[in-house]
């Protein structure tokens, strides 16, 4: 790109330096100012001194940008306002990694391919609430079906419930003799 000499006159005049070193300046404050990383930087195991990513806790060589809550699973795109060429980028970066992707699914042997769907199947996206929403259905879902074959569930909670009831059913009948006198007992419990 060869420049006009208007725009090297420009590029030279106290005025555009002047705001140049503006914009460092404020630049370099906002850094200085601002929170930082404090990430373990690999080259020496100092925090690091970058300043963090927006609405991140970590700069954005450190993870900041990577989406974090209910968005952990979603695709970023440019915010609103960006530049066009911004999200042309972004989208043919997208269909960039999804033909690798592919590619490396149809390289796959049989038993490489189960693994992949079987780990698939097992990190579903979805919000945190919905995933434990979903854990908790699975967990009743089980629980039911080993009822309905009367199996009892591995897990000893229901074993330790059922002692705490058959003691508590002991305590409420003792509660109940003691109210009985001898000779109202029925036949039974003498
Ligand atoms: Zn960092």
């Amino acid at each position: 790109m060869s420049l006009t000499k208007k725009q090297r006159d420009f590029l030279n005049s106290a005025h555009f330096k002047e705001a140049r070193m503006r914009g460092l300046k404020n630049a370099w404050a906002k850094q200085a100012n601002g929170p930082k990383c404090g990430a373990k930087t690999r080259a020496d195991g100092a925090p690091c001194r970058k300043p963090v990513a927006e609405e991140g806790q970590r700069c954005r060589l450190h993870g900041g940008a990577t989406p974090k809550g209910k968005n952990w699973h979603r695709r970023q795109f440019p915010k609103k306002g960006a530049p066009l060429s911004k999200l042309q980028k972004k989208l043919s970066e997208l269909k960039r990694r999804d033909g690798k992707a592919e590619e490396r699914r149809a390289a796959m042997s049989p038993e490489e391919r189960a693994t992949h769907e079987k780990r698939r199947k097992a990190n579903r996206p979805g919000t945190p609430t919905e995933r434990q929403q979903a854990r908790d259905g699975r967990k009743a879902k089980k629980l039911i079906d080993d009822l309905r074959q009367n199996k009892k569930p591995d897990s000893g909670e229901i074993s330790k419930l059922e002692a705490h009831i058959r003691k508590l059913e002991g305590q409420a009948q003792k509660l109940k003799l003691d109210q009985y006198d001898e000779d109202e007992l029925p036949e039974v419990f003498k």
